[in-house]
């Protein structure tokens, strides 16, 4: 059977970890979240020789727990973060094109209200710089307040003086690391996961760094010119192995899911709490809406999960902007993630809210040649990892310029309006049918309500290095966030253990592994 997507598995996976030690790499990249995906096909497209290694699965830490917008991000302008909110407005319009399907432009609701923050002047003003920083490919549309009424009815309507429809994008966040992924490796790059980098030795011509296979227990070491952390809010648990200081402030953030059938919004939606200076959003995703987010400290990252006390403040917060009650019991998912923010000059605890912590990214090279890049946001992936690999071009030189600025992520643009399947898959869901042949599924779904296929779980086995179940249900799909049900667990363990030839024992270890991930998520705060 003939495939456009090349092969990137268990097996590819294997062979490159047997010959690992006996390649010279100019870097190593530590870390398969958004910010290493983006440096490795950055740096392999410059023609560098990159290995990348995951610790778990691609997209295991924050970039599967953002709130998935590709956006300027219209508080920090509050905060004056100008600089911040042009570029990522720059990077929105870039990767709209050159990400299409992937990054899909949504409208953005912004109800106002009588003595209430922020003031219609105010955010006008704030959507016009906001207009400006797209060189006004964009135009915010203010609504009266019966315009408001009669087109967005879900909206609480007391003290309503009218709204402001503004737009930014949407994106799969998992689906953006493991699409950049798979280009890197198209283009040469050897991306791992499952294996983690556990110590480094610094030698004058570059670096050793041992690596532990998280599926076999074994390890090895490989040199490399460069080092490149991105382990996101793990970033100084590595500059620890270097006896290097601390240089991040953690916040998590969680988001709570209903079936979109209790809160059957269109577009998404921005509510304003003037009490802890900060917004939340509402947002439709496929069968569900969610809601979110928080920004509490947390110490280590392992702790983050979605608790009673953040559901009563969403709740709480959602109830006051629309007239349709959101209720505790029709919550039936949530997902949390840590901020990897740089800690602020001064103690956090001094500042009036953490939300004003920025989000601005920092590179540091500390020592020679190890370089740290830290902060960001999910929209400023592509330009970080720009900036980064320049830096990198201060040892080492590069057959190429930076080719991420105009090439499309799959290597060719996307044309026309996609459909489901191309949504999630671009210009390989050919891939998908040519699977479902292979194995005579016939478009068999996973579950009913869901349009998702037995045939994309054999397509994240063999072309996206789906090792467990949990990396199709959670970061391949959006099977997890759709719906918790263990026959759907099952459904996928099953085809899991066939294709992967694991046994009985496995399939046990793997069900009960994936369901303790489900319970996690909805004990916290059930
Ligand atoms: C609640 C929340 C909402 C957000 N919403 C948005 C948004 O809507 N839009 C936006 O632009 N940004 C948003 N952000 C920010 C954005 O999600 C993050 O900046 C981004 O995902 C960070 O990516 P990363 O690759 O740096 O880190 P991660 O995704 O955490 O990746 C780091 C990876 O390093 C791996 N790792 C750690 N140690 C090792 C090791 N020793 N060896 C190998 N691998 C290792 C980890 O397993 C992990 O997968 C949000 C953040 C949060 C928390």
């Amino acid at each position: 059977m003939e495939f456009i997507s090349p092969q990137f598995s268990f097996v590819t996976r294997e062979e490159a970890w047997k010959t690992l030690p006996q390649q010279k790499w100019d870097v190593v990249i530590i870390g398969g979240g958004i910010t290493g995906a983006a440096c490795a096909r950055d740096a392999q497209l410059r023609g560098l020789k990159v290995l990348l290694v995951e610790a778990d699965d691609f997209a295991s830490g924050t970039s599967s727990g953002s709130s998935k917008l590709i956006h300027g991000g219209v508080r920090y302008l509050k905060n004056a973060e100008f600089k911040l909110v042009f570029t990522a407005i720059q990077e929105r319009e870039r990767l709209t094109r050159l990400y299409a399907p992937f990054v899909q432009p949504i409208p953005f609701v912004f109800p106002t209200y009588t003595r209430k923050f922020p003031p219609r002047w105010m955010l006008n003003m704030g959507l016009h710089m906001y207009d400006a920083f797209s060189g006004f490919n964009e135009h915010h549309q203010n609504l009266t307040r019966n315009e408001s009424i009669e087109r967005y009815p879900l909206l609480e309507d007391k003290g309503l003086t009218g709204s402001i429809v503004y737009r930014d994008a949407f994106a799969e966040d998992y689906r953006l690391v493991i699409e950049l992924i798979k280009s890197a490796h198209r283009s040469g790059a050897t991306c791992l996961n499952r294996v983690a980098a556990v110590s480094f030795e610094n030698l004058n011509s570059g670096f050793r760094t041992r690596l532990q296979n998280r599926l076999s227990g074994k390890e090895c070491v490989v040199d490399s010119k460069l080092i490149i952390n991105c382990a996101g809010p793990f970033s100084d648990s590595i500059r620890k192995l270097l006896k290097l200081p601390e240089k991040l402030y953690l916040t998590q953030g969680v988001h709570f899911l209903v079936p979109r059938a209790k809160f059957p919004i269109q577009e998404a939606y921005v509510i304003s709490d003037p009490k802890q200076d900060r917004i939340l959003f509402a947002i439709p995703w496929n069968s569900t809406t969610y809601f979110g987010t928080t920004d509490t400290p947390v110490k280590e990252v392992k702790e983050a999960r979605a608790t009673k006390e953040d559901l009563e403040y969403v709740i709480q917060e959602v109830n006051k902007a629309f007239n349709l009650p959101l209720r505790k019991e029709d919550v039936f998912q949530s997902w949390a993630a840590v901020r990897p923010l740089i800690k602020p000059p001064e103690k956090p605890e001094g500042a009036k809210s953490v939300s004003k912590v920025s989000r601005e990214h920092e590179i540091i090279e500390e020592p020679e040649g190890f370089f740290h890049v830290l902060g960001g946001k999910l929209t400023s992936h592509r330009e970080m990892a720009e900036e980064a690999i320049d830096l990198l071009g201060e040892r080492i030189s590069f057959a190429r310029d930076c080719q991420t600025q105009d090439l499309p992520l799959q290597g060719q643009f996307f044309e026309g309006e996609a459909n489901d399947l191309e949504r999630r898959y671009g210009i390989f869901a050919p891939d998908i049918a040519a699977w479902d042949k292979a194995k005579n599924l016939g478009r068999m779904k996973i579950t009913q309500d869901l349009p998702i296929t037995a045939a994309e779980i054999y397509y994240a086995i063999h072309h996206e290095m789906a090792i467990d179940p949990i990396d199709f249900l959670r970061r391949r799909s959006s099977l997890y966030y759709e719906k918790a049900d263990p026959k759907i667990i099952e459904a996928v363990t099953k085809i899991f253990a066939q294709e992967l030839k694991h046994d009985q024992s496995w399939y046990q270890a793997s069900l009960k592994s994936s369901e303790n991930i489900y319970a996690w998520d909805t004990e916290g705060f059930k």
